[in-house]
Formats: structure tokens, C-alpha cells, sequence
């Protein structure tokens, strides 16, 4: 008997119908005799949905509050999928974040978990209850509700299989695995059977939205098995101990995979992934003195603003420069409201937007052992004549910034350049 906790996005949610498809997939997973925690997404499109009646009834609305609405569509799901187990024989109740509870800091609209009160959640589980659990929600030390950032019901999977020491997180969603890149995009990406930590957190923060960055940091540092799969399965599939997913490994179980199995193929590039979320800024004529580029980072860093690539040209002749940078376009009115402010004290001359952009990123642990990836990154993108407006790099991974436009044909080109597209 094992002890897993099953994860299901907005799409295998989405509606009655697929409740109760998932419905069967968990109570195959109680009937082999397993303790089961299903961890829930709202249905597909409602937390946009929410988050638009936020912005409508107050663009500048308080994140608390924020976090009242859009807590609410996981609700919903919960309820749904504990009664349609009812409906089916199971034994199933639901779980609240605030009933767990599931505590996080007060950073509301991205909260971070601090820890779980797991004592009830693993009695009621042991008495043979399924746990059903909404993910993205949680409650702050003053008892108000707070969400985990978009995406967090990954990380909400991730933290409880941790708390209740699953021994498999199992993250459901509407692709059989995670890809060499958005298999909506590139018809021809691969499948891969295993992705180290490291890769899928590098993958995961430049935008392969498949799982939540912090869920896999959080699985690296409590060692949690996560398995992507899909949900979309035939009624009647056998259940996942036996669905070939991809598994999230760590480096030294992918090389015994890789010693077992030789025709497992390693290629120098991982994946490739984009991400049209953020949005460029470049402020010209900043001083070129000590202290310029800290009055800028300072005020958005106090905001909670998560500012990316950076870039700072080669100081004019007046001893001014112009500095570039990119942070998440949902935070472009702010960004650009607390600039507006800070003008004098920081001196700039223009502040020019630009939410057209997409970033680009290839990943890859070979980078570490070779050189060239970057120019042959360069030199495909060239050939298609894209424009790259910034770029940066870390051990295994290098980004470009470009023309959102030109996002799908660069990433087909690059994977294809570096030898990753499907026979
Ligand atoms: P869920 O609602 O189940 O959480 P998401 O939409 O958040 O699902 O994530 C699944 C989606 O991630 C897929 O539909 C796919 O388009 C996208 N995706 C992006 N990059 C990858 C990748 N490398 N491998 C698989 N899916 C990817
Ligand atoms: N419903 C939330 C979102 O759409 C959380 C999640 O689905 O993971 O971002
Ligand atoms: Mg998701």
C-alpha cells in the first residue's frame, strides 16, 4: 500500500463531466488499496475569469482581497470532486486551505508555504477517507486567505505530498508528460521519459508552464517523487503505477537509468521553452555613477516586483547609460507608476515600454561541459533574421529576448538546430 497525492489541472476539471473522470481515476487509485490526497485546480479559464472581476471592480485592488476571489474557484472544484466520489461509492471529504490549514506567509497574490498541519489530514486518510484538497490556497498567520501565485496548485500537491511523506506526487494534466518543448507549438517535441530537478526548475522559471517553478524547488529540496501524466486517459486505463509519464529524478537516478538502459539517448539540450508574460522597460540617460541602477531595483524590489533580464549598455560620453529590463507584464502599471515616482531621484530622461517581447530559453546540463551553445543558438535565430534584443545566460541555460511575433518560429527553429525534433 503507498501513500500518493494526486494533482489535477484546470482542464481535467473543467466541468462536470471531467470531474467525473477524474472521479474514476482516483477512486481506480483507492480501490488498489492506496491512501489517495487529490490536490485540485480550478475548472480551466475560471481564475482568469476571477481575476478579471478584480480588475474590473478596482485596477488597483488590495492582494487580499484579491485572494478572497480567486481562492474561490478551487472551492468550487473541491466540493464538486469530493461529492461526485461520493457518488461513485468512495469515502471523500474535502479539505479547505484555512481547515488544513496550510500556512503561508502574508505575500498575498504570491504567497510562499511555511508549513502543513497534516495531523488531521492523515488521520482522516488512514480511516480510509479520500482527501480531496484545493490547490493555489492557503492562510496567513492573521487567518486570511492567500493564493500561491498563478500555477500554485503544483506547488499545493508538492507540499502536501511532503507534509503526509506521499510516496508518489502524482501531477495529472491535459499533456501525456513534460516535452522538449510546448508540444502545442512544436508538433515534432519529445516526450521525455526522465527530467532531473535541475532541469525542470531551469525549464519550469523560463516558462514551460507544465509545472510550477516553486513545486519543483520545493520537491528538489523534500526529495517528493512528481510524475507528469495525463488525465485524458480512456475509461478503463490501467491506473498510473503503470502509465509511462515523465518522472522528475535526480541526477544520480538518471545515470543508473541511463547505465541500465544505453539507448536511453542523452542530448546536450533538455528542452526549450518561452515565456510571453513579461514585458521590456528601458530607462535612458541614467546617470553612470555608483548607486544609479540600486535607486531603480531598490523600489520595485519593496514592491514585491520580480524584475528578470537586465541589461546596462556601455556608459555614454556625459556619463549616462541606458538600462533595460524585463519583470512580469502584470506588473507593468505598477512598475511604471513607482518609475514615474522615483524620476527625479533617479534621474532617467525616458522610460519606453514594451509588452510585445517573449523570451526564449534553451536548457540543458551539457552546456556545463560545452561550448558553443549559445553561438548556435545565435547563429539559428540569425538565419531566420530575428532580431535579439537581450540576452542572458546562467550554467545551463541560455535566453533571448525577442519580437513576441517571431515566439513559435524561433522555437521550432531552435529545436530543430539542436537535434530535438521526433523522427
Ligand atoms: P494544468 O491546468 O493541468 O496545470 P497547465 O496548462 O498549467 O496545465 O500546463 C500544461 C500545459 O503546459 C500543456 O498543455 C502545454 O501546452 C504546456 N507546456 C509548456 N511547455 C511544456 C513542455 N515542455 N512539456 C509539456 N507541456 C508543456
Ligand atoms: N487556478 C490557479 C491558476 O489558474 C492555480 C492552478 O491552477 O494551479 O493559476
Ligand atoms: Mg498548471
Amino acid at each position: 500500500m503507498a501513500c500518493i497525492v494526486m494533482k489535477f489541472g484546470g482542464t481535467s476539471m473543467a466541468g462536470t463531466e471531467r470531474i467525473r473522470r477524474v472521479a474514476q481515476i482516483v477512486k481506480r487509485q483507492a480501490d488498489g488499496g492506496h491512501e489517495v490526497a487529490v490536490v485540485v485546480s480550478a475548472m480551466a479559464g475560471e481564475t482568469d475569469r476571477l481575476v478579471q472581476f478584480c480588475r474590473e471592480a478596482n485596477p488597483l485592488f488590495d492582494p487580499a482581497e484579491y485572494d478572497v476571489v480567486v481562492a474561490s474557484g478551487e472551492q468550487v472544484t473541491s466540493g464538486l470532486l469530493a461529492m461526485t466520489l461520493q457518488a461513485i461509492g468512495a469515502s471523500a471529504r474535502s479539505w479547505m486551505g484555512w481547515q488544513l490549514p496550510l500556512h503561508t506567509d502574508t505575500a498575498h497574490g504570491k504567497a510562499r508555504i511555511g508549513s502543513i498541519d497534516q495531523g488531521n489530514l492523515i488521520a482522516s486518510m488512514a480511516s480510509g477517507q479520500i482527501a480531496v484538497i484545493p490547490g493555489f490556497q492557503g492562510m496567513t498567520a492573521d487567518r486570511r486567505l492567500s493564493t500561491l501565485g498563478r500555477g500554485g496548485s503544483d506547488t499545493s500537491a508538492v507540499a502536501v505530498a511532503a507534509a503526509i511523506k506521499a510516496d508518489r506526487c502524482d501531477i495529472y494534466t491535459d499533456v501525456d508528460g513534460v516535452y522538449t518543448t510546448d508540444p502545442r507549438i512544436v508538433s515534432r517535441a519529445r516526450k521525455l521519459k526522465m527530467v532531473t530537478y535541475e532541469e525542470m526548475l531551469e525549464l519550469a522559471s523560463v516558462g514551460a508552464k507544465v509545472l510550477q517553478t516553486r513545486s519543483v524547488g520545493l520537491a528538489m529540496k523534500e526529495g517528493v517523487r512528481v510524475q507528469v501524466l495525463s488525465s485524458f486517459v480512456e475509461d478503463g486505463a490501467p491506473p498510473a503505477d503503470s502509465l509511462p509519464g515523465t518522472m522528475i529524478v535526480s541526477d544520480e537516478e538518471l545515470a543508473a537509468a541511463q547505465q541500465e538502459d544505453p539507448t536511453m539517448e542523452r542530448q546536450l539540450i533538455t528542452g526549450i521553452a518561452h515565456d510571453k508574460n513579461e514585458a521590456k522597460i528601458t530607462l535612458t540617460r541614467v546617470p553612470d555613477e555608483p548607486g544609479a541602477v540600486a535607486r531603480i531595483f531598490g523600489p520595485l524590489a519593496d514592491a514585491n516586483i520580480n524584475v528578470d533580464m537586465i541589461v546596462q549598455n556601455v556608459g555614454r560620453d556625459r556619463g549616462e547609460t541606458d538600462v533595460t529590463f524585463t519583470a512580469p507584464r502584470s506588473d507593468l502599471t505598477r512598475c511604471t507608476e513607482i518609475l514615474e515616482n522615483q524620476r527625479e531621484a533617479i534621474g532617467y530622461n525616458r522610460m519606453i515600454t514594451d509588452s510585445r517581447i517573449a523570451k526564449i530559453s534553451v536548457v540543458g546540463v551539457g552546456m556545463r561541459s560545452h561550448a558553443g551553445i549559445a553561438a548556435d543558438m545565435f547563429k539559428a535565430l540569425s538565419g531566420r533574421k530575428i532580431n535579439i534584443q537581450a540576452i542572458t545566460t546562467s550554467e545551463i541555460k541560455v535566453s533571448v529576448l525577442i519580437d513576441e511575433d517571431e515566439t513559435e518560429l524561433a522555437v521550432r527553429v531552435l529545436h530543430t538546430a539542436y537535434g530535438l525534433d521526433a523522427d
